[in-house]
């Protein structure tokens, strides 16, 4: 007979698979219970949100996974800001305009900036990931890597469906629990979400004029300075000879040869970073406050630029000038696509060619570097792409 001690031991030494350690769980989801009821979660709230609730390996998973390319920052943006977010990106910026309006006067966040979020959080809504959050952040938390995170933003999961703000059945998000149109964690929901609409309830799953006004909400209380621009590109200033560190006046800039390649004014007191974020080449930007601020919505220079990329493409801004340079494989984003291009030309059925190489694309390369004789790993490479041209 397996003692309930004898299972314990065998579970923490990963000899079991998830289904084994269900009683295990369930003493979890108790404890957890038991500390969310000091936080004031009722007994009801507590049974509708655990209902059915298991482990669920999926996330897990999901959590394991690295990512098989390190992205460079320039193949980074070209991919999140494809032309079919753009596309899409001013259809719904048109399509709720007077949202965008709203936001950007009681928070004074420009319209364009909180777009650029929509699209690159959840493709406007229309990719916020269908994990049940309760599931996926209680599932992190009993055996996740950062565990004291996860059980600390499921408590506060739980309190935010004692509010009644949303039905356990729709509180729905990422697998790392961020949640809505916006991706809220827990945590910054119970912060910063607002009711933009005024209905009584913060939805950010269901209205899109209360995920617009949260994000709107979010980014101007930790530090949107209203009236400076994130920042954009600029010639005639090289970022060799003024280092990230060095801040100037959009003025002074100016006078030292900054001009802007589709002619906008460098000018007025906010203090600005020149950053060229490829040494390699490419772009070189002027920065503002602004820009570090949205790098409190996700840590990554990258994630920010393609923000605020992507909300001047909606605004109806043009691409960079300079484009991207290639990344140490040599390989660029024009490349993945026309990679795609050539392989869809050849009868793979790869749909449109966005120059993310999924599992599809893999399989379709690996059956063509077989073809070719070639080492069979499903990456793109330059090689693989001079064979297809001929
Ligand atoms: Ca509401």
């Amino acid at each position: 007979m397996i003692t309930r001690r004898s299972l314990t031991l065998a579970a923490g030494l990963g000899l079991l698979p998830l289904a084994a350690r269900a009683g295990d769980f369930d003493d979890f989801l108790a404890d957890i219970g038991a500390q969310a009821r000091q936080r004031g979660v009722s007994p009801q709230t507590l049974r509708a949100a655990f209902a059915g609730v298991a482990p669920d390996a999926k996330v897990i998973e999901l959590s394991n996974r690295q990512p098989e390319y390190k992205d460079t920052i320039g193949d980074y943006v070209d991919r999140r800001v494809s032309l079919k977010r753009v596309t899409n990106g001013r259809a719904a910026f048109a399509a709720h305009q007077r949202v965008f309006q709203a936001v950007e006067q009681r928070y004074g966040v420009p319209g364009s900036i909180v777009a650029g979020v929509w699209g690159m959080e959840t493709s406007y809504g229309t990719a916020m990931g269908d994990h049940y959050i309760i599931r996926a952040l209680a599932t992190l938390a009993y055996q996740g890597r950062r565990r004291d995170y996860f059980r600390s933003e499921l408590i506060n999961a739980l309190t935010i469906l004692e509010a009644g703000d949303v039905a356990p059945a729709d509180m729905k998000g990422s697998w790392a629990g961020a949640m809505g149109h916006t991706q809220f964690m827990p945590s910054s929901f119970l912060k910063l979400a607002v009711d933009f609409d005024g209905d009584g309830h913060r939805d950010i799953w269901n209205s899109i004029p209360d995920a617009l006004g949260s994000a709107g909400n979010y980014l101007r209380k930790v530090g949107w300075t209203p009236g400076v621009p994130w920042g954009f590109e600029v010639i005639g200033v090289s970022a060799g000879r003024y280092p990230r560190s060095v801040k100037k006046s959009l003025s002074e800039w100016a006078s030292l040869g900054a001009s802007r390649p589709d002619r906008g004014p460098v000018s007025g007191g906010a203090m600005a970073s020149l950053w060229q974020p490829m040494e390699e080449g490419g772009p070189t930007l002027l920065i503002t406050s602004n820009f570090t601020v949205i790098k409190r919505y996700n840590n990554a220079d990258s994630y920010a630029l393609g923000v605020a990329h992507l909300g001047d493409r909606i605004r109806g801004g043009n691409p960079f000038s300079k484009p991207w340079p290639a990344g140490p494989d040599g390989i660029t984003q024009a490349h993945r696509e026309e990679i795609q291009r050539r392989l869809n030309a050849m009868g793979f059925d790869l749909g449109e060619p966005d120059g993310l190489i999924g599992d599809k694309t893999k399989a379709a390369i690996a059956q063509v570097q077989q073809r070719y004789g070639l080492a069979v790993d499903g990456k793109p490479s330059l090689q693989l792409l001079q064979l297809l041209r001929r």
